[in-house]
């Protein structure tokens, strides 16, 4: 994490060969000094726990209940055991049960009572299957849902077993055909869930509905409005990201309640960039025509 910028290298130099290290590289660090290293490391994981959170749909507790569940796992306290003790030479030499960790004794470090594998958290067994239902959440088919639980956790054989849930989900695999359908998207995927959302009105017998799309997930939210001004578009914006958080980038088309005076005040407060289609670029807010297109006949069914 802390240290992935650097990109250095381990070499054995024998003791005959090595310099006499001068007075200030001896100079041992002050206690407070440590301390405040300390502090910046835990900082660091924290941190990386909010870049899990926005990667994994994870409750605000999920870097707590990780932790405990790490502290209660007989086997993750041996693996924490021999990753600050040092590996032995041999892979017969640790139990059977850290046996699979061994091809990654490099990646592992312990910080703050959390394993990790480079920057992913190592995740104990008991709370593997959540992670596993978190990932495939939203039934992103195999490529995405790996790439989902790679950004933030790992375990032995946990491509595998993500690889088993996919192939045995029908939806994933429906999701698997209609993405080949697709034509080539233009817009650039977004790195991350809630970066870029498109936004769009539609009506349903008479009420008034604001379908905002996660361009990462796919996933829609609908609101219902109390009108069609802007402030009542705003209103409903507010509320959602007072419940997931803010974007980066919202995609409109040029209604007057988006390109309104109201509107910019909005996005400038609430510091995102606001992009509109162009009349000669309609399909700019492709995705949140189609997604509205899907709402409204879910809605008509229910
Ligand atoms: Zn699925």
């Amino acid at each position: 994490m802390r240290m992935m910028k650097f990109n250095f290298q381990v070499v054995y130099v024998p003791g005959r060969e090595l310099q006499v290290a001068d007075a200030l590289s001896r100079r041992p660090q002050s206690p407070a000094n440590v301390d405040s290293m300390v502090d910046e490391l835990i900082k660091a994981v924290e941190e990386h726990v909010e870049g899990i959170r926005d990667a994994l749909p994870a409750s605000k507790d999920g870097l707590l209940r990780i932790k405990e569940a790490t502290r209660q796992d007989l086997d993750m306290q041996e693996l924490i055991r021999v990753v600050n003790a040092g590996w032995p030479n041999r892979v017969t030499q640790v139990v059977a049960a850290i046996r699979p960790f061994w091809s990654h004794t490099d990646l592992l470090t312990v910080v703050d009572g959390l394993l990790l594998r480079g920057h992913q958290i190592v995740i104990p067994k008991s709370m593997r299957k959540e992670m596993l239902k978190l990932a495939h959440d939203g039934h992103l088919g195999i490529v995405k849902t790996k790439k989902r639980a790679r950004q933030s956790v790992w375990w032995p054989q946990m491509n595998s077993q993500l690889k088993l849930i996919v192939s045995n989900c029908t939806t994933c695999a429906r999701y698997a055909s209609e993405q080949r359908k697709e034509p080539l998207c233009s817009t650039p995927m977004p790195g991350r869930p809630w970066e870029k959302l498109g936004a769009d009105l539609f009506e349903v017998e008479k009420m008034h509905f604001l379908v905002v799309v996660d361009y990462y997930s796919r996933y829609p939210k609908v609101k219902q409005l109390t009108g069609t001004k802007s402030t009542d578009i705003v209103l409903a914006l507010k509320s959602i990201f007072s419940r997931f958080g803010i974007l980066n980038v919202l995609v409109t088309d040029n209604g007057p309640q988006f390109v309104s005076e109201d509107f910019k005040n909005f996005s400038r407060t609430y510091q995102f960039m606001h992009v509109t289609s162009s009349p000669r670029h309609p399909q700019g807010n492709g995705l949140a025509e189609k997604t509205v297109g899907t709402v409204k006949a879910l809605i008509k069914k229910a």
